[in-house]
């Protein structure tokens, strides 16, 4: 292979930052002059994505000890591979799943909490117990991260009845 470079990859290969194709480019500086290949978006000198760069004969061996290792697999036994392969698509799916139920059960979790907090200040606040300065502020901060978390619930399913819940401050401004 010494010596011998071509595009194979070319346009196959992405930015895994930006997206973009890498380019092919050579190094003919060094000692043994080498193909590469690096994004294009920064080669393009807007500096809008960084250096990301790798030899040829890097991606070249990585490639090809793949295709070795799938063809292996689908020589040695083709159904078991294709059982595996779409077992781990089912477990894939079952994973971002169970992730966002996760994220959703403590996204209402602390929603409640902040209720709550909230709910409590204000009984604080109307007994005299904490002074209006510092109801004001605790108030704002209770405010925005309710905001917030009800955003993020909604962010889960667009269509969920959460919507509903949307402080109506929201709709201050509109005429
Ligand atoms: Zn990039």
């Amino acid at each position: 292979m010494q010596g011998r470079y071509n595009t194979d990859f070319s346009g196959l290969v992405k930015c895994a930052d930006c997206g973009w194709s890498l380019s092919y480019g050579e190094n003919r500086q060094n000692s043994k002059p080498y193909g590469h290949y690096h994004c294009s978006k920064y080669g393009q000198g807007t500096r809008q994505c960084s250096m990301h760069y790798i030899r040829y004969d890097v991606l070249y061996a990585y490639v090809l000890s793949r295709l070795q290792y799938w063809s292996g697999l689908v020589q040695h036994d083709e159904e078991r591979l294709l059982k595996r392969l779409l077992n781990a698509t089912d477990k894939g799916q079952a994973a971002a799943r169970k992730k966002q139920a996760a994220e959703l059960k403590k996204a209402e979790k602390r929603k409640a909490e902040v209720d709550t907090l909230f709910a409590r200040m204000y009984e604080d606040w109307a007994a005299g117990c904490i002074t209006e300065y510092n109801f004001s502020m605790l108030s704002g901060k209770y405010q925005s991260e309710q905001l917030n978390w009800t955003q993020r619930l909604n962010s889960f399913n667009p269509l969920s009845p959460l919507k509903a819940r949307t402080p109506q401050t929201q709709k201050n401004g509109l005429p």
